[in-house]
């Protein structure tokens, strides 16, 4: 199977050059040609396989210059007990008998990034191999709390890779910043920047588009990599929990044989909901698409109209991972639902890039609205809905803010059409990494330290915290290094001699 760019169909890449590049040099996204399907007797003997072996299976349909070997050693390095504190990978939790919860946060850093960034620095070092690429791959990660610590412990001491998180001195919050400064592995460095995410980030792509210190870099054997959603190595293993997810509940006798789940997605840069859609590609029998914003509606607006408006005020909110005016992975949807038009997709980017704005023709907006139901949740109905959930004695289930805005739009999607079919929405992040959000929204005090709100979430609601967040106090700091934005270029350069 060949790989082409959202911008230029006629390309064909293997997928291990495509995980190399990350990105299209024509500033496309990576797909398959075509989406393998999964057929109903193959979803069924799914249903007795572990988390690892379903991994395998959807992999392996689309990596097929990796050999099964490759992928099973893959899967069981990302997904082992030593990383996951949960057997199941991405266990379900049952609310009734037509909603449940996927939680996809019980990886090393406890939000569901972990379920991709586990995989890809995998499947970036045998691309380089295979690719006969001598040289190590640097990551380079601007991040603004939960990207750079999944990050890092995906690609802690994995070979043939080097990686450097920068983070806004005072952007992130003081559970994130230990998580990260505490980081072990013997090819990692982080670095505070004085100034915002923004800051950070521009800086980050500064290197990126600085030829000089390409070839500084590639002259000590060096080349620049990312890890941003966009790769489809992240992608991937995200179609992988659909259709684990699917297998659990038809094996529990809580769906019936072929019947449709809906899946409601708490979303920011479309990804995840994207592979949602693509194992409904594949054959899982996904009914409707619900796409779950905070109070940063972009994505439920063209949703809902067909009109794309980066041009609106940001707000920075209680769910931080989806505070987001643009979606990249959107532009892949935008590429399946044209029928693989590249210059159609072009033309929607080009108008996005020089005026923030493009609506996309009738044909695709009736897919759209056939496929997807968006909502948007605000501020005080999250911390509403974690209350509720908390406090209902046939639930009693807590929840983080990000998890709560997609509870709460998929109650507006029952109520709005009264599709009350079997759901699942995702759960992306441990209540534990935004505790004082969560204790605000349960009536607690929530003023204190990092360290003692997690115990006191704890003390309070009886509910474990992951064990890496429990402990992560008496861990030694090792990065303490801060520069002025202007100075990455430095950093990078005096961290890889
Ligand atoms: C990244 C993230 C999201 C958004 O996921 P996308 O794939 O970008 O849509 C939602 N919740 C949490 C906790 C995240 O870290």
């Amino acid at each position: 199977m060949r790989y082409l760019s959202t911008r230029d169909r006629s390309l064909r890449y293997t997928a291990a050059e495509a995980i190399k590049q990350g990105l299209s040099r024509d500033g496309g996204l990576f797909l398959p040609e075509e989406f393998p399907s999964i057929e109903p007797e193959q979803l069924k003997a799914m249903e007795t396989m572990s988390y690892q072996q379903r991994a395998v299976e959807v992999m392996r349909l689309f990596l097929e210059d990796y050999s099964e070997e490759e992928l099973q050693a893959f899967a069981e390095a990302a997904y082992g007990s030593d990383k996951y504190d949960d057997p199941a990978v991405a266990p379900v939790h049952t609310l009734d008998a037509a909603t449940h919860c996927l939680e996809l946060w019980h990886g090393p850093t406890s939000a569901f990034k972990d379920m991709a960034l586990q995989m890809l620095p995998h499947l970036l070092s045998a691309s380089l191999k295979k690719t006969g690429e001598e040289k190590t791959a640097c990551i380079l990660v601007a991040t603004s709390g939960d990207t750079g610590k999944a990050a890092l412990e995906g690609f802690k001491d994995v070979d043939q890779t080097k990686i450097i998180v920068f983070y806004p001195k005072d952007g992130v919050s003081e559970i994130q910043k230990l998580q990260m400064v505490t980081q072990e592995g013997k090819n990692v460095n982080v670095c505070s920047v004085l100034g915002n995410f923004d800051d950070a980030q521009t800086g980050v792509k500064r290197i990126f588009s600085n030829e000089d210190i390409r070839a500084t870099l590639n002259g000590r054997g060096y080349f620049l990599s990312s890890a941003n959603s966009i790769n489809w190595g992240r992608v991937l293993p995200q179609i992988v929990y659909y259709v684990s997810v699917y297998c659990d509940l038809a094996r529990d006798g809580k769906l019936k044989a072929g019947e449709a789940l809906n899946i409601c997605v708490p979303t920011g840069n479309f990804g995840n909901i994207l592979s949602a859609y693509y194992a409904k590609c594949m054959g899982v029998p996904v009914g409707r698409l619900i796409c779950a914003s905070n109070k940063n509606d972009v994505l439920t607006e063209f949703l809902r109209t067909g009109v794309y408006d980066r041009n609106r005020h940001f707000y920075t909110t209680m769910s931080p991972s989806m505070d987001i005016l643009i979606s990249s992975n959107l532009e892949r949807l935008l590429y399946a639902l044209s029928d693989g038009n590249d210059a159609e997709v072009c033309s929607y980017m080009e108008q996005l890039n020089t005026v923030g704005r493009y609506q996309v023709s009738d044909s695709i907006f009736s897919r759209v609205r056939e496929l997807f139901w968006a909502g948007s949740c605000g501020e005080e109905e999250t911390l509403a809905t974690i209350y509720r959930y908390y406090e209902d004695p046939d639930k009693r289930y807590l929840i983080d803010p990000h998890t709560a805005v997609a509870a709460n739009v998929l109650e507006q999607y029952r109520a709005e059409t009264g599709d009350n079919a079997p759901a699942v929405f995702a759960s992306t992040a441990s209540p534990y990494k935004f505790c004082n959000h969560v204790l605000r929204a349960i009536g607690a005090p929530y003023q204190g330290s990092g360290m003692e709100l997690i115990a006191r979430l704890q003390e309070i609601t009886g509910v474990q915290a992951p064990w890496r967040l429990a402990k992560l106090g008496e861990k030694g700091i090792r990065f303490t290094g801060s520069t002025e934005k202007q100075d990455m270029e430095m950093v990078v350069l005096n961290l890889l001699k």
